[in-house]
């Protein structure tokens, strides 16, 4: 990392590492002297590389996360509005897929989703292609 900053520096100048190394290392420091109020000031930019990060495993979870549990959860079909209680769920891969040209495709686009929470009667219907 240090050696990769050092290179950098000196392609960006028109230096040699050598060079580059010779103008700001001192004292084992990458460091850069400037004026300020009449006095010489020293920064350090850059001291022992940049240590790792830790890892956070407990990330906050999506708002809606939970949401298509819910409504299956409902068991309530989302065509006819009737509870069921064995309802399941029909998906497309992508939102693209939907052409709209069938009324519950209508319906997924108009909900933004891609599934579809049916009760059994209206999933064999959607698959025969006889859901109005
Ligand atoms: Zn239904």
């Amino acid at each position: 990392m240090k050696f990769s900053m050092i290179k950098t520096l000196a392609g960006k100048h028109q230096s040699s590492v050598r060079k580059i190394m010779r103008k700001y290392f001192h004292d084992g420091h990458f460091q850069i002297q400037y004026q300020s109020n009449d006095k010489t000031r020293t920064i350090q930019l850059y001291d022992s590389g940049f240590k790792k990060q830790p890892i956070f495993l407990n990330k906050a979870k999506p708002k809606n996360s939970r949401e298509l549990t819910n409504r299956l959860l409902n068991n309530r079909c989302e065509w006819c509005g009737l509870e069921h209680h064995s309802v399941s769920s029909h998906q497309v891969r992508k939102l693209s897929e939907l052409t709209g040209n069938n009324i519950w495709e209508d319906k997924m686009l108009q909900m933004n989703r891609k599934t579809l929470i049916l009760c059994p009667h209206c999933h064999k219907l959607l698959h025969a292609n006889l859901l109005s």
